[in-house]
């Protein structure tokens, strides 16, 4: 009932969103494309899927870069554009999501988490009992936990990968050495951790590495100092509504993380109603 109810709330303001729109980014959020089924990835076809709508429809991409530029610049932004964004650096970024990518002429940000690069996603078997406390409060079944540990066997990109990626035009950040949990973790530790990541990049890219994704969107208010006086120039959040001219530029808001394998999920995030849903949803949870 709850879901009929959700569903059909979210279809009035789907409608009624789109005489609404404003001037604003949506910052997507992905984690692995591939066909496993685990809660960490979108399915080969669904993204396909995604980026074909967002082509029929004149989205085009913008490198983080580009934007953050045309906000220190003050340039008005092109109404239909999106940021297409992949945390942790898995091998299926390379593999399947960049010849999507390709095939629409979009470009992507990548956060890599440095220490296992060329190897597995590791922190994931790591933290599995902080991602059963800290995000889903151990309201997660068995069997969706044993399949997100799964996950600690993906495999993530080579630098070889990673530099072809970077000769086509797609953009890398840090998203920390060791996938850290910041709100777990002292300052000292913190700033060893991402000074490293940011230093690999820079020397394996020959380019700064100007951005980074906060592992877990949870992080201390403190951090956001720590990413700025180690030479980022913006840091993505985890707010989930559109960035409007990144009021919080180490705060930057993306919508997922994805998988959303409901195509009409998808849509109803290009609706200027989805963060309207989105307010009433927090509220409703705060009340
Ligand atoms: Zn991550």
């Amino acid at each position: 009932m709850k879901a009929i109810i959700t569903g059909t709330l979210k279809r009035i303001l789907y409608i009624g969103g789109f005489c609404a729109l404003t001037k604003q980014i949506r910052i997507l959020f992905y984690h692995s494309v591939d066909n496993s089924g685990s809660p960490l990835s979108t399915s080969i076809e669904t993204f396909e899927k995604q980026m074909s709508y967002l082509k029929k429809k004149g989205y085009r991409t913008i490198s983080l870069s580009h934007y953050i530029n045309n906000i220190y610049q003050k340039h008005t932004q092109h109404k239909k554009l999106v940021l297409i964004t992949f945390d942790d650096g898995f091998k299926s970024t390379y593999l399947h999501a960049f010849p999507v990518l390709k095939k629409y002429g979009f470009l992507a940000t990548v956060f890599l988490t440095t220490d296992y690069i060329n190897g597995l996603a590791g922190w994931i078997k790591r933290d599995i009992n902080l991602i059963e406390d800290r995000i889903f409060n151990s309201s997660i079944s068995k069997k969706e936990l044993q399949e997100i540990t799964k996950a600690s066997d993906f495999p993530l990109m080579t630098w070889e990968e990673i530099k072809e990626m970077d000769d086509y035009g797609m953009e890398f950040g840090s998203h920390t050495s060791s996938h850290i949990w910041l709100g777990k973790t002292t300052t000292e530790e913190i700033l060893e951790d991402i000074k490293r990541s940011k230093a690999i990049i820079e020397e394996k890219l020959n380019k700064p590495a100007d951005f980074f994704s906060y592992p877990y969107s949870d992080y201390k208010p403190e951090t956001k100092e720590i990413v700025k006086d180690l030479g980022f120039r913006a840091a993505c959040g985890g707010d989930p509504r559109a960035d409007r001219s990144a009021n919080d530029l180490f705060g930057l808001k993306r919508t997922g993380p994805f998988p959303a394998e409901n195509f009409f999920e998808f849509k109803f995030i290009f609706s200027a109603a989805f963060d309207w849903y989105i307010g009433l949803v927090v509220r409703l949870k705060g009340m």
